[in-house]
C-alpha cells in the first residue's frame, strides 16, 4: 500500500483519502493463508507530522481452542498512526524517508494482528476433543469417560497393594 504525500507537504492538499485491500502474510499464524484486510482511512498533516486515521476489518480464519474446527471470524478495529520525516521525532511516530511513496502495510498489519484474539472458541459450549480416543465431541459422543470411570476404582486398589 503505497501512498504519496507529498500534495499534503507543500498543503496542496488537506487530506489523503485511501481505501485498500491488503493481502495478510502467512506468518500470522492463520489457518486461511492468504485472508485480506479492508482498510479505509486518511491521512492528514499536523505540524511536523503525518496522522494517520482509519478503519480495518479482515475476515480470518482460526482454530476452535477446544476441537480444532476452523472457526470463521471477523476483526475490526480503528487505527492511529504517526508518522514523520524527522528522524529524531517522538517516539510513537514512524519514521517516513520519501514523502512521494511511503508504505503503510506494515502499520495496518501491525494493527491487524494486535485485533486477532488468542484464542477463539466455535460455539461458546464446545465439547472439545475427548481426551482417550481423540473424537470430536460436538460430533459424537463417545463412553471413553464412564470406561475410564470404571477402571478408575481397580486401578487404585491396585495402588493400595504396593
Ligand atoms: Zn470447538
Ligand atoms: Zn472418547
Amino acid at each position: 500500500m503505497h501512498i504519496s504525500l507529498s500534495g499534503l507537504e507543500n498543503n496542496q492538499k488537506q487530506q489523503v483519502e485511501f481505501k485498500e485491500t491488503l493481502l495478510v502474510p502467512q506468518e500470522y499464524g492463520l489457518v486461511d493463508c492468504s485472508p485480506v484486510t479492508n482498510f479505509e482511512g486518511i491521512i492528514r498533516k499536523s505540524e511536523d507530522d503525518f496522522l494517520l486515521e482509519g478503519r480495518l476489518q479482515s475476515d480470518i480464519m482460526m482454530s476452535c481452542g477446544k476441537c480444532l474446527q476452523d472457526v470463521d471470524i471477523t476483526v475490526s478495529g480503528t487505527v492511529f498512526e504517526k508518522f514523520s520525516t524527522e528522524l529524531n521525532a517522538d517516539e510513537d511516530a514512524w519514521h517516513i524517508q520519501e514523502l512521494s511513496n511511503v508504505d503503510i502495510a506494515p502499520q495496518i498489519l501491525l494493527n491487524l494482528q494486535l485485533l486477532i484474539p488468542m484464542n477463539v472458541l466455535c460455539t461458546d459450549d464446545c465439547k472439545g476433543i475427548c481426551r482417550y480416543c481423540g473424537k470430536n465431541l460436538n460430533e459424537i459422543s463417545c463412553n471413553c469417560d464412564e470406561l475410564n470411570r470404571e477402571i478408575d476404582p481397580r486401578l487404585e486398589k491396585l495402588k493400595e497393594l504396593f
